[in-house]
């Protein structure tokens, strides 16, 4: 420490001459600045962070108050109704020939049904019976 006293260096961003130990390399200057200077810089950041920070705390505050959580209700909501639509959903069959369609189940199996013989009359996979069918 003593071996510094009095001798003093020009702050490289400022040019002010201070004392050669309040010197730093600062990290973001990448060059021996000032105290004075690096609090600036620690001040300008402090003030950044902040002036980044409250937009998206108020946006995240607003979300959070906002009607969302009932929207997201609402969307289940219709989810589960569409859902439920879609199950009562008459299921679909493709013609293969006069006797025989390509039935899909519910179950995503699809198989051959002979509309003549109502052969198989459940769902070889999931056993679910053969429900109405639209053949397309
Ligand atoms: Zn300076
Ligand atoms: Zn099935």
């Amino acid at each position: 420490m003593g071996f510094n006293v009095g001798l003093k260096a020009k702050c490289k961003r400022c040019g002010q001459e201070v004392p050669v130990d309040e010197l730093t390399v600062d990290i973001v200057y990448e060059m021996a600045v000032c105290a004075a200077c690096v609090k600036e810089r620690k001040l300008k950041e402090k003030q950044q962070r902040q002036a980044v920070a409250n937009p998206e705390t108020v946006v995240l505050d607003e979300k959070k108050a906002s009607p969302k959580p009932a929207g997201w209700d609402g969307e289940d909501e219709y989810l589960e109704r569409a859902a439920r639509l879609k199950a009562k959903e008459v299921v679909k069959a493709k013609r293969i020939d006069d006797q025989n369609v390509l039935y899909a189940c519910k179950c995503t199996a699809r198989f051959k049904y002979n509309t003549k013989t109502e052969h198989p009359g459940r769902c070889p996979f999931c056993g679910a019976a053969i429900g109405k069918f639209v053949i397309v």
